[in-house]
């Protein structure tokens, strides 16, 4: 496998004749903690209410990306190509083999929260790694892989397209205003009140104005910070609150969707600089991390997989009302 560039689109595309096939679990799941066969650790959280552990890193047991070597970018012509080069583990949500995130207590998602701060501020030390992310695929329509409670990291040698639009245009926003376009989302969007879904302590849901499939979902930070690694492990962070938010809102996204896409977009790796990509000053003003929720509904996943126009027969407003007309308990 290897990874090949986009010299339209700028965007990164893995590719090849061997490609990964999805993982199924053997009747034994490999990631609860009395498995017998236990996947190598990376990183543990401390236990929470009577578990050997509350959140814990573990290599990928079929990984896209391999951590070993180089890069070695290099040109073919007009395209370039790289090794498939990276980290891949899986970040274990919770011990309990049947407490997904909107079942959890906030003190094991807070731990989650924090293994994954963690995960991502160590990898950032390599500096071959450019950006660094968690997501979670939740559902068959959405792809899921495992049956435990389990998120994804990926740290690569690039940075992914939609992350590379949100920094360009975060910059392009703050060369003409000088302010953070995210703060003045969220600003706009809590003096208007119509989009938001509920917030806690420094932390809001709300549904995009321009959403790519319906009830899509934003969780934002209200206090400005690019990297979600230094916003949830700060001091005073109230992370508690970000976790109760986000068992909240999966909660009410569920009783609409069986099936959902979530993804932290944070800033890339600042640490070592890219020549390639040109990092420019103003990253830790202009750039602002969230996570961003994409439910599957049935029959609609399509017109977002393949016409990259979005069409969604939900306005946002709507949606915003709806979810909000879910509380969970
Ligand atoms: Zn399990
Ligand atoms: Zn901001
Ligand atoms: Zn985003």
């Amino acid at each position: 496998m290897q990874l090949r560039k986009d010299p339209i689109t700028r965007s990164w595309v893995i590719t090849g004749d061997d490609p990964v096939g999805h993982v199924h679990e053997d009747r034994i799941c490999p990631f609860c903690p009395d498995s017998p066969t236990q996947p190598q650790v990376i990183s543990s959280q401390a236990p929470v209410g009577g578990w050997p552990w509350s959140a814990r890193a573990v290599v990928h047991p079929n990984p896209v990306f391999r951590v070993e070597g180089e890069a070695s970018r290099r040109g073919e012509g007009l395209y370039d190509q790289m090794r498939t080069v990276g980290a891949h583990e899986i970040l274990i949500e919770n011990p309990n083999h049947n407490r997904q995130l909107w079942d959890a207590t906030d003190s094991e998602i807070e731990q989650f929260l924090l293994l994954a701060a963690g995960r991502i501020q160590d990898l950032k030390q390599d500096q071959r790694f450019k950006y660094v992310t968690i997501y979670k695929n939740f559902g068959s329509a959405a792809g899921q892989d495992f049956n435990h409670p389990t998120s994804e990291l990926t740290a690569t040698t690039f940075v992914p397209r939609r992350i590379l639009y949100e920094l360009r245009a975060g910059k392009d926003y703050f060369l003409q205003k000088e302010r953070c376009v995210f703060c003045d989302i969220l600003d706009q969007e809590e003096r208007q009140a119509v989009r938001i879904i509920e917030n806690r302590g420094d932390y809001v849901a709300l549904c995009p104005y321009a959403p790519r499939v319906p009830y899509e979902t934003w969780i934002m930070q209200r206090s400005h910070e690019a990297f979600f690694e230094k916003g949830v492990t700060a001091r005073n962070s109230g992370v508690r609150d970000l976790a109760a938010l986000v068992r909240r809102t999966l909660k009410r996204i569920r009783t609409l969707s069986d099936a959902f896409h979530l993804v932290l977009h944070t800033a890339p790796n600042t640490l070592h600089r890219s020549e390639v990509l040109g990092y420019w000053k103003t990253i830790t003003d202009d750039y602002h991390w969230h996570i961003e929720v994409m439910p599957v509904l049935p029959g609609k996943a399509k017109s977002y997989t393949y016409k990259e126009v979005y069409f969604t027969p939900v306005s946002p407003e709507s949606a915003a009302e709806r979810l909000r007309e879910t509380p969970p308990e």
